[in-house]
């Protein structure tokens, strides 16, 4: 997607386990000493496309003074842990190393940018089950309510303006008492409390782990262990690229524990619908990554072919297929084959202009000006199939469009988009949280219901100057992905939320539209 779209975060943990729990393998035998530390960074590497904003790591030493301990500053991964300079970046794998570690990419959807939001947090306390360390990846939807809620009957104090906070104290809360509290219940018992999108890695001060993933699996998380090696990441290339053969999905609803030493996979919450975000595949996670037993890869081709089943222009001499930059090339060059013309790079982007985090739209404009150059030689005279992975505000493909036209001279731009229309925000953790700034919301009419109009995409086209628009519809998402379509999160492309509190969202997100309010629903 030109126009970048951000997610909240990515998470990841490793445990040296008491005793092997499979053949060692690549990926056990790069430990030493049973110190896991020294992989984390390698791990957030591999899953800074979920967050560039801030990394960190704490890790779990019982030989230590502080038995827990934790690292982190803004930043990408290498920014973070200041790869650059070799003598710094050991010194803090010295002085972090542990046999068990936690670690978190961070993206914002809400809260400031500074370092105080950056992941794991830490809570400190003199007993060693109420010490604890956390990093969480998603959204929750209800945090407004859970947050006044605290703040209303319990005198809670909040530093921060961001659910990781809300989830901190919901934790210390059910951890209190005076025997180490059971963690399988106390993840049902958040679990009851809250709404959303919540994978949670945690760590604490007796060395027990858990990571766990919400009951609706709308962030993927996975995990896979090695002799004496457990690992978990949101995505799982972090773990291939490791050296894991194979990785298993944590199944919704369910959490690995590691107590005692001993790795057991544990269900905490009772089964729920699924709402995969079907988001994952299209555009947020590595297209090395595999999902739900669905490649991204594969996924992003199915639905290029899909595309290219349902056009109606006809390719002739002159048609060429031209993909987005990065994420859409996949879908691009599969409609491409299926279509018959070549897929070809008429967009060249610019790698080094600087990352784009939250910006207004008149400097994502002119910053995509100067991050794409078309190429008249392959553009010239041309009938060209602009794929697209998705479009949410169009401000990016509007600039392309304008330098596709004027500066590459094309004779036609008919743009094809791997995506239904997004048309409502999301409260799940992706940063495209206004009705407002949702370019196909102002073009669809009262009780659209997924499926465009041929009326409608005309208009749609004219506004962005193109000769003709074509998005993947929303029944073709499930066949797409591989996955029963029941099975995901369809709210941002139908308005229809798998949650209560997403649906309330929405009925208040525009209740503030007809009043003419904008912001984040949720803050
Ligand atoms: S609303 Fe859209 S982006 Fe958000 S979780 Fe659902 S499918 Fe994903």
């Amino acid at each position: 997607m030109g126009e970048q779209l951000n997610h909240e975060c990515a998470v990841a943990a490793l445990y040296w386990l008491d005793k092997p729990v499979g053949r060692s393998g690549a990926a056990s035998r790069g430990v030493r000493d049973g110190n896991v530390t020294p992989l984390m960074p390698g791990i957030l590497l591999d899953l800074q496309n979920r967050g560039q904003l801030a990394a960190g790591i704490s890790s779990y030493d019982p030989r230590r003074a502080q038995v827990l301990d934790t690292y982190k500053a803004v930043g990408t991964v290498s920014e973070a842990f200041g790869m650059s300079n070799p003598s710094g970046y050991a010194a803090v794998l010295r002085e972090y190393a542990g046999r068990a570690a936690i670690g978190h990419t961070r993206y914002a959807t809400c809260g400031a940018d500074d370092a105080r939001y950056a992941q794991p947090f830490e809570r400190h306390h003199g007993r060693l089950w109420k010490w604890f360390c956390f990093a969480f990846n998603g959204q929750l939807a209800n945090f407004a309510q859970l947050r006044d809620r605290l703040l209303a009957k319990q005198h809670y104090h909040f530093t921060l303006n961001t659910d990781t906070e809300m989830v901190m104290h919901a934790l210390a809360y059910r951890l209190r008492g005076e025997k180490p509290t059971d963690l399988v219940g106390v993840m049902g018992s958040v679990a009851r409390d809250f709404d959303g999108a919540y994978n949670l890695v945690f760590l604490d001060g007796m060395g027990r782990m858990v990571v766990a993933r919400d009951p609706q699996g709308f962030r993927p998380l996975c995990y896979a262990t090695e002799g004496r090696l457990f690992a978990a990441a949101s995505e799982s290339v972090a773990l291939t690229n490791l050296g894991f053969k194979r990785v298993t999905d944590i199944a919704p609803g369910e959490m690995a524990i590691v107590e005692r030493g001993r790795l057991r996979l544990e269900r905490f919450a009772r089964p729920r619908r699924h709402a995969h975000c079907f988001f994952e595949w299209i555009y947020f996670s590595n297209v090395a990554s595999t999902i739900a037993e669905s490649s991204v890869y594969m996924a992003r081709s199915a639905a290029g072919r899909r595309l290219a089943e349902r056009e109606t222009v006809p390719a002739d001499a002159s048609s060429i297929v031209v993909p987005v930059p990065d994420t859409a090339k996949a879908s691009a060059d599969a409609f491409a084959y299926a279509m018959g013309i070549p897929s070809v790079e008429g967009l060249i982007r610019n790698r080094y202009v600087g990352r784009t985090f939250i910006e207004p739209d008149a400097t994502r404009a002119g910053r995509a000006q100067s991050k794409y150059t078309p190429l008249p030689a392959v553009l010239g005279g041309k009938r060209v199939f602009l794929v697209e992975d998705s479009i949410v505000r169009a401000t990016t493909l509007a600039t392309l469009v304008g330098l596709i036209r004027r500066r590459g001279r094309a004779k036609e731009i008919h743009v094809r988009v791997a995506c239904p229309p997004i048309i409502a925000p999301c409260f799940y953790g992706i940063d495209m949280s206004t009705l407002g700034e949702l370019f196909a919301r102002k073009h669809v009419p009262r009780g659209y219901a997924g499926v465009p109009t041929e009326a409608v995409m005309a208009k749609m086209a004219r506004a962005l100057g193109i000769d003709s628009l074509r998005y993947l519809s929303v029944a073709d998402l499930g066949p797409s992905l591989k996955m029963d379509g029941r099975s995901l999160c369809t709210g941002c492309v139908t308005g229809r939320y798998p949650t209560a509190a997403g649906e309330r969202l929405l009925r208040r997100a525009r209740r503030r539209g007809k009043q003419g309010g904008g912001g984040r629903t949720y803050e």
